[in-house]
Parts: C-alpha cells; sequence; structure tokens
C-alpha cells in the first residue's frame, strides 16, 4: 500500500538506526514526511541523506531525548524544516539490565531519563502541535518487559512500565480532543540492542538458536514487522484505536511454559 500516510508529518526518535529506522523508511514508503531524531549524528545524517536520495521530504536533527531543553529545541528545527508535526513515534530507548542491589544510582537515572523521561520530554513537546492541528497521534515503542519480567533485567521493565502508564494517562487526557496515544511493545526484534545481547554471551550462536527456539514461531522479530503496525496506527484506519499496547512478539507472552 502506498500514501496512508500522506499529508502526515512525523517525528521519530531514535531514528538512526533499527526500530526508529525501519519506522521512518515505511512511513516515507506512505508518502509522510519524516523528521529523524538521534544522538547519533552521524548514523542519523547517513540514514537521512539515503531516505533523501529516494526522494523523500525528510530532515534530520541531532538531539538526547532525555534533555529537556534539547527536545523543545529540536521540534522548533523540525517545524521549521518540514512544517508542524501531527505524528510523533517514541522509540529512542536504552537497555539497561542489572541485578537490582547492583544498580547504581547512574544506571537508574540514565536508564528512566531515556526511556521515560525521554518520552514526556518529547510529548510534551509535540503535544500543543496536535492540539492545534486538532488532531494526531503519538505512538510509544514500548516492550515486552513493559509487563513480563525476565529476572536480572531491572531496572529497564519498571521504565517500560511506565511507558504504559504514560501512554494510558495521555490518550485518556487528551481523547476528546481527538489525539491517539498507543504502545507497541515488541518482543525480540533483531536491532543491534539483541545483537549485543547475543554477543555478551559465552556462546552467542547457542543463545540466538535458544531465543529462536522460545517463540511459538520459531524465530525473532524483524523492524520492519514493528513498522507495519506503527503505520497502521498513525494511519486513518486506526482512528477509533487509543489508549492500547500492541503486542508483537510472535506469540511469545502467552506461553507460560515450554
Ligand atoms: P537500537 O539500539 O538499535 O536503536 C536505538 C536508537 O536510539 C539508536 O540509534 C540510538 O542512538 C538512539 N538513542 C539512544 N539513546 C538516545 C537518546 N538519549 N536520545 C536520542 N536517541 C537515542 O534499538 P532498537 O532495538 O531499534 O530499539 C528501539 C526501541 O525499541 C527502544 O525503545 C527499545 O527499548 C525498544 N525495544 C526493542 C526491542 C528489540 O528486541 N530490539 C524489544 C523491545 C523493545
Amino acid at each position: 500500500m502506498v500514501n496512508r500516510l500522506k499529508n502526515k508529518t512525523a517525528i521519530v526518535s531514535g531514528a538512526a538506526q533499527g526500530i526508529g529506522l525501519a519506522i521512518a523508511t515505511a512511513f516515507v514508503d506512505e508518502g509522510a514526511r519524516v523528521a529523524l531524531v538521534d544522538i547519533d549524528g552521524r548514523r542519523g545524517r547517513e540514514a537521512t541523506s539515503a531516505l533523501a536520495l529516494r526522494g523523500a521530504e525528510v530532515c534530520f536533527v541531532e538531539a538526547d531525548v532525555a534533555d529537556s531543553t534539547a527536545v523543545d529545541t529540536m521540534v522548533a528545527q523540525a517545524t521549521e524544516r518540514l512544517g508542524a508535526p501531527n505524528v510523533l513515534i517514541n522509540n529512542a530507548g536504552i537497555v539497561v539490565f542489572r541485578d537490582p542491589l547492583d544498580t547504581t544510582a547512574e544506571d537508574w537515572r540514565h536508564c528512566f531519563a531515556v526511556d521515560l523521561d525521554g518520552v514526556w520530554n518529547c510529548s510534551r513537546a509535540v503535544l500543543p502541535h496536535l492540539l492545534r492541528h486538532g488532531r494526531g497521534d503519538i505512538i510509544n515503542i514500548a516492550s515486552v518487559h513493559a509487563s513480563q519480567i525476565i529476572p536480572k533485567c531491572f531496572p529497564y521493565p519498571v521504565a517500560k512500565h511506565a511507558v504504559i502508564g504514560l501512554t494510558r494517562a495521555l490518550a485518556i487526557e487528551y481523547a476528546d480532543r481527538d489525539i491517539r496515544v498507543n504502545a507497541i511493545s515488541p518482543g525480540y526484534i533483531g536491532t543491534e540492542i539483541v545483537e549485543r545481547i547475543f554477543a555478551s554471551a559465552l556462546d552467542p550462536d547457542k543463545l540466538r538458536a535458544e531465543t529462536n527456539a522460545l517463540h511459538p514461531v520459531k524465530r525473532i522479530g524483524r523492524p520492519e514487522e514493528i513498522a507495519a503496525a506503527a503505520v497502521f496506527l498513525a494511519s486513518d484506519e486506526a482512528r477509533f484505536l487509543t489508549a492500547q499496547n500492541i503486542v508483537i512478539d510472535g506469540g511469545r507472552s502467552v506461553v507460560f511454559h515450554q
């Protein structure tokens, strides 16, 4: 399908690679203008140039989503270049996996600064534009860690649980002004975050095979499979859908026991 997002302007955080880049690419393919945002300026500019070469209306803004002042500047710059946003994808995120009592104050703050404050900083900066449009969408990329717990993965799931709380709260606050707020919770998706987890194992190939086997569909997911859901949520096909969390994990979270 093409042009399901024609006349929409989206801001995608964490868009230099992985799920964020797949979302930016899918949005461009559906006719949207896209501001790619990332803390990694080099990769962000490369990714944006590659999309621009395909004729897409895109721009790159380097920003740390944890820094609210930088986020306000980022939204102003994106608006100047592409027009006021009517879709925000809060995708930027980091993994902080620790044993609870080994978690330092810095670990805790860094995890919450990016994974939760980042979502709020961007939402707060974009919401006035959505309210002026009288319509809009916020899509938060949470995780299966927002509802499941894997030991020694602390405090990431705490922040991701809170992302669902923020999604539901903002959805209800703004529902009567036609602003929809939804979350997508990916399971294992083949991106650098997951490759780093595999690489840190004693036997990465064994861990990869075991991880594939954990899934009813016998494989992990692809970034494009998350992007397809984001396109749907931002499209006019989803106008009655708000305050929800769509879990995309190949059926894994439904299994109680092997
Ligand atoms: P990734 O590490 O491949 O990409 C994340 C991007 O975010 C990078 O380009 C990085 O530079 C950027 N980023 C990190 N901190 C930032 C900051 N402070 N400000 C701006 N940009 C920042 O990760 P991914 O696998 O594509 O994950 C994307 C999102 O999906 C994250 O929120 C992650 O928690 C979530 N998620 C991923 C998986 C998975 O299996 N890959 C599963 C569940 C949830």
